[in-house]
Order: structure tokens, then sequence, then C-alpha cells
């Protein structure tokens, strides 16, 4: 399917554009398209073509309205880790909702199922030592939480002026204000007045994109981390609060870190005295094959980022994990100040932390590491025997169960396809068309299937 890359896809691409387009459908969408302002979606599409509204899904299915099946390669958005439809987490879902539906967590009042979350968390993130939990609805909030509380440390250690966030280009961090000047791509910017100015970037860590010729990976690495250090150095260490990044960056393109990266960002960190803030929004609970992207990778994170995966995607919820260090200071601080000054309505809301509980749970008595374990074989070295050969196929990346298929010329990182022709895109759109969905960003495919896939269905998403 790949072999045979077109040289022009602009026609097949609207095609397929407008072949999402279903008569039952009609009726809630009009000429000006439906009356959703679509994240991250061109108004172009909406107003060219019908959505594609996806109404049931069941294992590692979803179905849209006109009952068309496709194998979910993404995991809604690199989150149903259990699938379309785990009978144990509606149950969850339903026994909370019938015995308490909402209750708060401000003024020391709080609820049995955010109790219960925060110990299991503590006790599953063994990578660094964790003292205590901060919930939020997604992972957005807990990074803009994050910064907060960086700052909040800062302050009560008398160090005012060590409030700016170093984050990398390509990275995702979410599209709030702050969260979206950490992330490093250019539309979440642009028209947005953004990011920040206390927001810094340093060097995206693609080894094949941006290594120079002859440098191994480990002397790409070191030359990531001696640039990283050049910037805390012009900016000044007491500037610099906190870097921020994802063990696997995600949504850049699904990039691993090059070998040795992450030591030699960590040594640079310590000697300067920045906190190292994980966001494992994507990595954790079992995508990379171990529980947590920070036991891949030998991180010692000061604050830690989850969401998604969390709740396997059924109810929203983000979480921040910070080290006894940070914890402490801010408890002695906020007695200080009468009280700590943040919080959302829905922080540690009872529903979404009982079936993050049950999620916990199952993935604990499936063995969900050791599961992902056994597919990667069969994901990663699959994927790269069928297709990496292809002309068409400059890079495929990944690890565990995250992938990255980049379409350029001649296997260069540089020769790439012209925008215009929108190669990703029509490559999305045929494998929609042939009942795969997955996600498409430039000239990049993504995939993340759910957790619990089986060998076969990891089969059928391409392999
Ligand atoms: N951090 C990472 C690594 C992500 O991939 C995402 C979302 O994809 C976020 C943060 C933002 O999470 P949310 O969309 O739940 O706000």
């Amino acid at each position: 399917q790949t072999q045979s890359a077109p040289t022009c896809p602009q026609h097949a691409f609207s095609v397929c554009y407008r072949s999402y387009g279903v008569a039952a459908q009609q009726e809630i969408s009009s000429d000006r398209g439906h009356a959703v302002l679509a994240p991250f979606t061109a108004a172009r599409q909406v107003t060219d073509s019908n959505p594609l509204v996806i109404e049931r899904s069941e294992g590692v299915y979803v179905y849209d309205s006109n009952g068309k099946k496709y194998l979910d390669s993404l995991a809604g958005l690199w989150c149903t880790s259990l699938g379309g439809h785990e009978p144990r987490l509606i149950a969850a879902a339903t026994n909370q909702m019938n015995r308490l539906p909402f209750y708060h967590s401000f003024w020391n009042r709080i609820t049995k199922p955010a109790l219960e979350l925060s110990k299991e968390l503590l006790e599953l993130f063994t990578p660094a030592d964790m003292s205590k939990v901060f919930f939020t609805n997604d992972g957005s909030e807990a990074n803009d939480t994050q910064v907060k509380l960086v700052w909040y440390y800062n302050n009560a250690l008398g160090r005012p002026n060590k409030k700016k966030i170093i984050a990398r280009q390509k990275a995702y961090h979410g599209s709030t204000i702050v969260a979206a000047s950490l992330t490093g791509l250019s539309n979440l910017h642009q028209s947005f007045d953004l990011p920040v100015p206390f927001v810094l970037h340093t060097d995206c860590p693609h080894y094949w994109r941006f290594r120079n010729a002859g440098e191994s990976e480990e002397d790409f690495a070191t030359r990531l981390a001696n640039n990283l250090e050049q910037l805390i150095l012009k900016e000044g260490a007491d500037n610099i609060a906190a870097f921020i990044a994802e063990p696997v960056m995600g949504a850049g393109g699904v990039i691993p870190p090059p070998a040795t990266y992450f030591d030699k960002v960590q040594a640079v960190l310590k000697k300067h005295d920045i906190l190292f803030i994980a966001d494992e929004v994507i990595c954790a609970f079992g995508r990379l094959g171990a529980m947590f992207g920070c036991e891949k990778y030998n991180i010692k994170p000061d604050l830690v980022t989850i969401a998604k995966a969390l709740s396997s995607g059924y109810m929203p919820i983000g979480a921040v994990l910070m080290g006894p260090h940070i914890a402490e200071v801010v408890s002695s601080q906020s007695n200080e100040m009468g009280s700590f000054g943040h919080g959302f309505t829905y922080s540690g809301h009872p529903v979404p932390c009982a079936v993050a509980l049950e999620t916990l749970k199952i993935y604990k008595e499936r063995n969900i590491v050791d599961h992902v374990k056994s597919l990667t074989p069969y994901f990663q070295e699959g994927m790269r025997e069928a297709i990496a050969e292809s002309p068409v196929i400059g890079e495929v990346r990944g690890t565990g169960l995250v992938m990255g298929v980049e379409f350029t010329r001649n296997k260069s990182p540089t020769d790439l396809f012209p925008a215009s022709w929108a190669t990703g895109t029509y490559f999305g759109n045929q494998c929609a068309e042939q009942g795969l969905l997955v996600r498409v960003s430039g000239d990049t495919i993504m995939m993340s299937p759910p957790l619990i896939s089986t060998k076969e269905e990891i089969q059928k998403a391409g392999v």
C-alpha cells in the first residue's frame, strides 16, 4: 500500500477528504459546516466536508455513524489504552455516580476516590520519590500547574528571579496559554501572540533530522546538552526555574531520545539547580514497555505530569506528582500565605478518580507492561520490515507501542515532498478509507494503539 506512492496526491486528497461525507450526517451540517469550533481543524475542512462522526467503540475499533468500522490506531488521542468498551471502567463510573457524583477538594474537604488514587499513584511511580499529588482535568492544566508550582517554590525560597522555563522545539505540552507556550510547535504560537516571554526553547533531540555529518548519537546528545548549558549560561542560571520534557516526544512526531541524552541533560540541570518536569502524558502507564517513560530512560524528575491513560481516556483527569523537596516547601509557603491559592472545581472529581483507580488496578492485574513488551517486536520491527525500505519513507521511529512514520524523498531528512502535495494527509485519508485511523501531522503518520491490542490487531494496523 505504501510502496506505490502517487506522484501528485492532490486530486485523490480532495476526493478522500470529501469521502467522509455521508447522508446521515447532513442533518447536523450546513453550508458553513457544523456548529462546533473544532480543535486543531482547518476551517476549510469543516466547510468542505462533513465531519467523521464516531458513534460507538468496542475493543480497538470505533464505528462511524454509517456503521463503518475502523481500527483506532491512535487509541483516541493516545489515551484509550484499555480499548473502547471496558465494562469495569463503565461500572466504576456508574457506581461512583450512584454514590457521590460530585464533591470538590477545596478547603480540606476531599473524597475517598481522590485519596485512594493519590496513594496509588505515589506507590506506582518508582523512578524518583514523589510525595504529593495535585489533580487537574487534563494535561494542559497539569502543565500550567507545574509552572505555578515552581514559581511558588522559588518565591518561597526567596529566589524571585528564578522563573524561566526551558522547553524544547517540537515538544507538545498542551494548548492553554502556558502549556501552548511550552509547546514547541509553531501552529500553537502563530496568531496567538505566543510563546509568553518566560518560556525558552532548546533543541529538538531528533537525531535523524538534526545530526551533523558523521556525528554519533552520543555525540549528538553531548552537543544538545552543551547547547542547553549555553542557553542556561546566557540567560543566567539564577533566572531559570525548570526544564520540561516528554520522555519520548509524542505529537511533535514521535521522537525517542538519542542514546545518553537524558543522562547528559540531567547532569547539566543538576549543576545549575534547575528542576526537571517530566511530561508523561503520553508515555506513562506502559506505553513504552515500562510503567513510566522516566523508568525507561533513567530520568529522576522533580515533578511529573500525567493524564490520558490515567483513566484510559474514559474520564477527563490529569495530575501533577511532586517530590518531597517541592511538596515541603509548597506546604510551608501555603501555611505562611494562609492557603495554597490554586485549584479547579473538578480537581479530584470523584468519578474520574474512581475510573482512574480501576484503570490502574486493571493495568496491574493484566500485567500491561509485559503485554506491551511482548507486542513491541511485532509493532516496531514488523513495521520496519514491512515498510522501511519504501522509497517514500524517510524514517520509521518509536518504541513500545508508539510509532511515527515520516514520508520524505530518497530517505533524506531534508528532501521533503512539496507541502502542497499534502502527502501525509493523503496517506492518512487512504488509511481511513481502508478502515484504519491514524494521526497525521505534516508528512508524519503517528500511531499509539490501545495497550490491550492483540498481536493480530497490531498486524492489522499495517505490519
Ligand atoms: N502533554 C503531552 C505530552 C501531550 O501529549 C498532551 C496532549 O496530547 C498534553 C500535555 C495536553 O493534554 P490535554 O490535551 O489533556 O490538555
